[in-house]
């Protein structure tokens, strides 16, 4: 159902009268977790100015330690659904239960399927039984293939709207969190007809290099970029280092738009 071959011509997936997937590129930002109303509020401002229409941030997060913040839950999504409604932004949050997908459909626009829940059958039969957008992150050590299939399952329930989003793998280089497969982008485009984004923050986890691959994405034909912003970074509850200021957000808005890579 999502082969390219089957299916030659793009699918275009609509969020809030955005289009995803139609040559015009796209950003996705806003923090890691969701930590309160006015944390995300202060990045939705933000986002407002630059025209960007999709913030994300993770209620439910995937922690590595159980004794690392595991998010705000249900609190967390309607913090984001007050901000959206009040800015008309899109959200964008992680749902990791497949008993929460129909609670969430009340709260997000998107419901994200992250890396580590990348082959949970279950979750994914169940984001394919709602009539919600779907953006899949690619698993931590899946193959393309797996990738491909992890998106067939959801299609195979009903629901299309799906975007895929590389989001780097696990290989043996340390000097950046994970490895951006950035061929992986084009791969996707010809095997798939979804919308591909790119999370520059995860696939790298250093700030410095935000603004080069996200260069490189937008080079390669990504149909968009996902990358975390925080008020403060320094004190935020998950992925301190790599996260951007407001400052450093607006700065690498403005250097995309010069690249000319991004309008
Ligand atoms: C996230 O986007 O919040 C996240 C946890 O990313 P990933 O699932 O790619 O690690
Ligand atoms: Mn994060």
């Amino acid at each position: 159902l999502v082969s390219r071959k089957k299916h030659p011509e793009d699918t275009i997936v609509s969020i809030k009268g955005e289009t995803v997937g139609d040559g015009k590129q796209r950003l996705i930002a806003g923090p890691c977790s969701v930590e309160s109303y006015e944390q995300v509020e202060e990045v939705a401002k933000a986002l407002k100015y630059q025209g960007i229409k999709f913030i994300r941030g993770g209620a439910f997060k995937p922690r590595t330690s159980p004794y690392d913040f595991q998010g705000l839950g249900e609190e967390g999504l309607k913090i984001l659904k007050d901000v959206a409604k009040k800015y008309d932004l899109a959200v964008i949050s992680e749902i990791v239960s497949p008993q929460d997908i129909e609670m969430a459909v009340d709260y997000v626009d998107v419901i994200q399927i992250g890396a580590r829940n990348m082959q949970n059958f279950e979750l994914l039969k169940a984001a394919g039984s709602v009539n919600k957008p779907v953006l899949l992150k690619r698993g931590l050590a899946a193959t393309i293939e797996e990738f491909i299939n992890a998106a067939e399952y959801i299609h195979s329930k009903g629901n299309g709207n799906i975007m895929l989003c590389e989001r780097g793998i696990r290989t043996y280089e340390k000097a950046t969190r994970n490895t951006l497969d950035i061929s992986a982008v084009p791969i996707l485009k010809q095997e798939t007809h979804l919308p591909v984004w790119v999370d520059v923050t995860h696939s790298t986890g250093r700030r410095d290099l935000l603004l080069p691959t996200a260069k490189a994405a937008l080079a390669i034909g990504a149909d968009g970029v996902m990358a975390e912003v925080h008020p403060d970074p320094a004190v935020a509850l998950s992925d301190s280092a790599q996260q951007m200021d407001i400052p450093q957000f607006h700065e690498f808005i403005s250097k995309l738009v010069d690249s000319g890579l991004y309008k």
